[in-house]
C-alpha cells in the first residue's frame, strides 16, 4: 500500500494498466542501394500514419474537451509534416542511412539546435519534436504507438506521467481511475481527473515501480491509499464502500436545487471552481450557485504562446454566458510556483513558492495583465463577472492594481467598448502578510477570497507539494484557523464579505467550523458541492457558531479534530 495526492476523489476497483515507454532499438547497418527506395517509402508511410493518428486524437480531443485544448495536436501535426524534416531525412537514405537512424539523427539535430536557441516560443517546440518524433519512429518500426488503445474496461492506470495527448485519450468506459508517479493537485493530469470526475491520486512516486500491468488494485482516492493485491477481506470493504458511494451519490444530487442553509435559516453560497468552461457543466450538475475561483492558468498552458486578448475574451466570455447570469469569479493569472509557462521562459529560482509568482510577476510585465484584464472587461458585459488577483501581501499591492483596472476601465471607455462598471474586485487572502493587514486591505477591495492552499503552506512554512512533510500540511492547525477567523472578522466588520476558494472549503468537516466562523461563500471541485451542503443542511448555525469558537479555544490540531468528533458524533 502507498500513497501521493489525491486529484479528483472517488473509489476504484480494477486491474493495473502500468504505461511504460518501451526502448526504441535504431538501427546502425548501412542500406543496400537496391532498399533506398523501400525506405524512402517506409519513411513517407510512417509519417503518413502519424498524420492521421494525429489528426484522429486532435479532433476526438476537439469533440471531449473542446478547440482550444485540441491546439497542441495542430501543432504536432505541423512537426509531422514539416517539409524540410523530410528533405533531411529523405537525404539521409539516399546516403544509405537506414530511414530509422536517418529520422532518429535528424530529430536528434533539430532537437539540439532549438535547445541552443535563445527564443522560449522556438525552444518549446522541443517537446513537440520528441513526442512526434518518438510516434513517427514507432510507426516506422511497427512498434505500437498508442498502448491507451489497448487498454480493456474497468483499468486502473499507472503511470509515470501522463500527457494531455494520455489523458485526452482515456475512453471512461474502460479507464475507472489512474495513479502516476509525479504531479501535483494541480498538474493538469489533475485538473482533467476531477472534470472527468475519475478517481486519481498523482504524485505517488512509487506507482509504477510496485505495480504491475494485471495487479488488481485499490484506488482510494478518498483516504489517500493505493492497495496492490488486497485481500478478500480488504476488496470486500472496497466494493461495499463503492456501492455506498454510488448510493450516496444518487441520494446527494437530490440536493442539487436546495439551497445551502442551516435549520435555522442562515444560507450560505457554494460555488464551483473550474479550470475552462468544459467544467460549468459539472458545476451546474452539481448544483453550484456560481463560480469562486476561475483559475485562468489553463487557457495560458500546453500551448506555444500567450493566448491574446479575442481569445481570453472568448474563453470568458463563453465562461459568463455559461453560467447564465451567476456570479463568476476570475482569478488573474498565477502562474510561476509550480505552474511552468515554457513559452514565458520563466527563470530556475531555488525557492519558486516565494519568488516571482502570480501578481509579481505581472507588475514586471504589463502587458501580461493589461490584455487578460480587457479580455475580463470585455465579456463582463455577458454576465456576472468579479476579478480577484492571486498572492497579494500589501496594500501597496492592492493599490497598484486598483489602479491599473481604473486605466483598464478608462481605456476600454475611450474605446466606446462596453463592459461592467461595477466588476467586484477583490483579493485572494493567501500570504501571512494579507492576514495580518486583513483590515487595511479590506478597504482597498469588495471582498476576500481565502486560498488555504497557499495560506496553509506559507503560514506553517510547510510545502504544499511535499509528500515528506505532508503530515505538517493542515489547514485545521490552529495557526491556520485564527488566520481565517481574522479574516472574516475584519471583512465583516467592514461590511463586506468573504469566500474560500482552496480544497478546505470542500471538506465537509472543515465545512462546519468555517460555517460557524460566518464564511459568506465555500467555493470547491464541483463533486464536493452536494456533501458541503448536506452536512450544513443539518445543523443549526446557532450551534455551528458555538462549535466555532470552541475549537478557536484548542491549542493543537489533534484537540480541534477531537472536538469536531464529539460534535459530528
Ligand atoms: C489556494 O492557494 O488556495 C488556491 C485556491 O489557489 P491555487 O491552489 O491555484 O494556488
Ligand atoms: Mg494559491
Amino acid at each position: 500500500m502507498f500513497s501521493g495526492i489525491i486529484a479528483s476523489s472517488g473509489v476504484a476497483i480494477g486491474n493495473a494498466f502500468v504505461l511504460k515507454e518501451v526502448e526504441i532499438q535504431i538501427s546502425d547497418g548501412v542500406l543496400d542501394k537496391a532498399e533506398v527506395e523501400a525506405d524512402i517509402a517506409r519513411f513517407r508511410q510512417a509519417r503518413d500514419s502519424t498524420v492521421e493518428q494525429l489528426e484522429a486524437i486532435r479532433d476526438k480531443t476537439a469533440d471531449k474537451l473542446g478547440e482550444e485544448e485540441a491546439e497542441v495536436f495542430e501543432g504536432h501535426i505541423l512537426v509531422a509534416t514539416d517539409e524540410e524534416l523530410e528533405e533531411e531525412v529523405v537525404s539521409a537514405i539516399r546516403s544509405l542511412k537506414p530511414a530509422d537512424a536517418a529520422l532518429n539523427e535528424a530529430i536528434a539535430v533539430n532537437v539540439s539546435m532549438l535547445e541552443e536557441l535563445d527564443d522560449p516560443y522556438l525552444r518549446e517546440r522541443v517537446a513537440d519534436i520528441r513526442d512526434v518524433g518518438r510516434r513517427m519512429l514507432k510507426n516506422l518500426l511497427g512498434i505500437p504507438v498508442t498502448s491507451l488503445e489497448e487498454v480493456e474496461e474497468g483499468s486502473i492506470l499507472i503511470a509515470d506521467d501522463l500527457t494531455p495527448s494520455d489523458t485526452s485519450q482515456i475512453d471512461l468506459e474502460k479507464v475507472w481511475g489512474f495513479v502516476t508517479n509525479v504531479g501535483g493537485r494541480t498538474s493538469h493530469s489533475a485538473i482533467m481527473a476531477r472534470s472527468l470526475e475519475l478517481p486519481a491520486i498523482v504524485g505517488a512516486r512509487v506507482a509504477t515501480d510496485r505495480i504491475q500491468s494485471g495487479d488488481m488494485i485499490v484506488l482510494d482516492a478518498i483516504n489517500n491509499k493505493v492497495l496492490v493485491n488486497p485481500d478478500a477481506s480488504a476488496l470486500d470493504y472496497y466494493r461495499t464502500l463503492r456501492e455506498q458511494l454510488d448510493e450516496e451519490r444518487i441520494e446527494l444530487a437530490k440536493l442539487k436545487d436546495l439551497p445551502c442553509e442551516t435549520l435555522d435559516g442562515k444560507t450560505f453560497e457554494v460555488c464551483a471552481n473550474i479550470g475552462t468552461v468544459k467544467d460549468v457543466e459539472g458545476a451546474e450538475r452539481h448544483g453550484a450557485q456560481g463560480v469562486g475561483l476561475y483559475r485562468t492558468e489553463f487557457l495560458f498552458m500546453d500551448r506555444t504562446q500567450m493566448p491574446s486578448e479575442e481569445e481570453q475574451f472568448e474563453a470568458y466570455k463563453s465562461v459568463a454566458e455559461a453560467m447564465g447570469g451567476r456570479s463568476v469569479i476570475i482569478r488573474t493569472l498565477d502562474i510561476g510556483g509550480d505552474k511552468e509557462l515554457p513559452y514565458l521562459d520563466l527563470p530556475k529560482e531555488l525557492n519558486p513558492f516565494l519568488g516571482w509568482r502570480a501578481i509579481r510577476m505581472c507588475f514586471d510585465k504589463p502587458d501580461i495583465l493589461n490584455t487578460q484584464l480587457r479580455a475580463i472587461f470585455r465579456a463582463s458585459a455577458f454576465g456576472r463577472l468579479k476579478i480577484m488577483f492571486p498572492m497579494v501581501i500589501s496594500v501597496e499591492e492592492a493599490r497598484r492594481l486598483r489602479a491599473i483596472v481604473a486605466d483598464v476601465k478608462a481605456g476600454l471607455g475611450h474605446e466606446g467598448v462596453s463592459f461592467d462598471d461595477h466588476v467586484e474586485i477583490g483579493i485572494m487572502v493567501e500570504t501571512p502578510a494579507a492576514v495580518m493587514v486583513a483590515d487595511l486591505l479590506i478597504e482597498e477591495v469588495d471582498f476576500f477570497s481565502i486560498g488555504t492552499n497557499d495560506l496553509t503552506q506559507y503560514v506553517l512554512a510547510v510545502d504544499r507539494g511535499n509528500e515528506m512533510i505532508a503530515d505538517l500540511y493542515n489547514p485545521m492547525a490552529p495557526a491556520v484557523l485564527r488566520s481565517i477567523k481574522r479574516v472574516i472578522d475584519c471583512s465583516h466588520k467592514a461590511g463586506k464579505w468573504t469566500g474560500m476558494c482552496g480544497e478546505m472549503a470542500g471538506d465537509e468537516r472543515a465545512a462546519l467550523i468555517l460555517a460557524g466562523l460566518g464564511l459568506d461563500e465555500f467555493s470547491m471541485s464541483a463533486t464536493s458541492i452536494p456533501r458541503v451542503k448536506k452536512v450544513l443542511r443539518e445543523q443549526r448555525f446557532e450551534a455551528l457558531h458555538k462549535l466555532a469558537d470552541e475549537v478557536m479555544n484548542q491549542p493543537t490540531t489533534g484537540d480541534v479534530q477531537t472536538a469536531l468528533d464529539a460534535f459530528v458524533g
